[in-house]
């Protein structure tokens, strides 16, 4: 039996990963067991997650929420934690595997606080990497602590580095959708509104993510996220516009093969592989049927109508603190665009103007991470 907690359990990943979980155990029973759970804001989808897995570890972004969960949850009597500690005190409590499935900075602290406990991760939360890749792999390889990634196209690489050795690895070629926009005129994008940007064309995800994905700024944070998985230069990591979104990622080995997985786009797979690796067991998603014909695209990314792509790569580029500056500047961005005080376009120029107002620290520690991505956060807009 694996132990699981979830950070995020009530989202996108979150939600889908119980759903993962729930199949799992429907195939072999009690192979898994929920020990914890944190969400932000949905109380009652949080209360029943816990009622059905029957966990008596819990946690809400807000103390209100805590006792409403609290109130919901009256005869189970769980322990229900809240705020910054609490999910701290969650990913750090004894645990085979944490599935990071919370959104943005927040996913920091509580990663690295399971990787200090021993505990491994399935990796969702990519801004983590992004912002603290290098500390994150760091303290997970002192610790013996394997990172498997949630992300589809890391997912992908994964797939395709089974039995290939580092070495042997030249370069990483990874997808991407194109998001809504791939073939909008450049010059409307600035009427772009939120619900436009909210509605992405092959996959269904959270509201942050899919913007980043209609910005091309989720591509740029996923070659940070790549290279940091991968210990690979980012001028090895290609990026290529595929709008069917069947190849989920490439490797290109250094005898010239290039390695691909393909499948439905659903994150379903990729979350169970992380979860029973290095089994494959049967998972409940559509199939590719060749019969039917599938036509293959492959064009290149446009970086002058979609500018944060370049502007994370920069950052990653720089390193230090520079990709935690401009994840964070982005996260406010896009909560300013969503709220409606930011136009689509003033995203990019936001995250601009806060890299080139930051110098960078080198080597950060943990804390000079979390201090760049609060006061970027707190100084970035227009
Ligand atoms: P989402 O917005 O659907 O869900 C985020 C979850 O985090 C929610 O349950 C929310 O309540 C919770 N949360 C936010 N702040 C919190 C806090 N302070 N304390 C506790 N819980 C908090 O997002 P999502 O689409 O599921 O994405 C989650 C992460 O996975 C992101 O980093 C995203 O980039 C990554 N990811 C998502 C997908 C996808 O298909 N959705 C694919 C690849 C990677
Ligand atoms: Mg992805």
């Amino acid at each position: 039996m694996k132990n699981i907690g979830i950070i995020g359990s009530t989202g996108s990943i979150g939600t889908q990963s119980l759903e993962v979980i729930r199949e799992l155990n429907g195939l072999v029973p009690g192979s898994f067991r929920i020990s914890a759970l944190a969400c932000g804001k949905r109380i009652e989808a949080a209360a029943s997650q816990a009622r059905e897995f029957g966990v008596r570890l819990l946690c809400t972004a807000e103390k209100e929420d805590a006792e409403k969960l609290k109130e919901l949850l009256w005869d189970m009597k769980p322990e229900v934690l809240w705020g910054r500690e609490g999910l701290n005190e969650i990913a750090g409590s004894d645990m085979d595997m944490l599935v990071t499935a919370i959104v943005g900075m927040a996913g920091i602290e509580p990663t690295l606080k399971a990787i200090e406990r021993g505990t491994d991760i399935a990796l969702a939360n990519k801004e983590t990497l992004v912002a603290a890749g290098e500390i994150v792999m760091r303290e997970a390889g002192k610790k013996g602590v394997s990172i498997l990634p949630v992300d589809s196209e890391h997912s992908a690489v994964f797939q395709c580095m089974q039995g290939i050795k580092r070495e042997e690895l030249e370069k990483i070629i990874l997808t991407c959708s194109g998001g809504p926009f791939r073939t909008y005129p450049k010059e409307k994008l600035s009427g772009v509104t939120p619900k436009m940007a909210l509605g992405h064309p092959t996959w269904n995800m959270g509201g942050k993510i899919t913007v980043d994905s209609a910005t091309l700024m989720n591509k740029g944070l996923e070659v940070i996220e790549a290279a940091r998985l991968y210990n690979i230069g980012l001028k090895d990591i290609e990026v290529t516009v595929h709008p069917q979104s069947i190849v989920h990622s490439m490797i290109k080995t250094r005898d010239g093969a290039v390695l691909a997985q393909l499948g439905f786009p659903s994150m379903k797979l990729p979350i169970q592989y992380a979860l029973t690796y290095p089994e494959r067991l049967p998972c409940n998603v559509p199939v590719l049927d060749f019969e039917k014909g599938l036509s293959l695209t492959f064009e290149k990314p446009d970086c002058e109508k979609f500018p944060c792509l370049g502007l994370a790569i920069a950052a990653g580029e720089e390193g230090g603190t520079m990709p935690a500056c401009m994840n964070a500047a982005n996260e406010k961005a896009v909560r300013m665009f969503l709220g409606g005080a930011a136009k689509f376009t003033d995203i990019p120029m936001i995250v601009e103007k806060a890299m080139n107002a930051h110098r960078t620290i080198k080597d950060p520690t943990a804390e000079d991470v979390l201090n760049v991505s609060a006061e970027t956060y707190a100084a970035a807009g227009l």
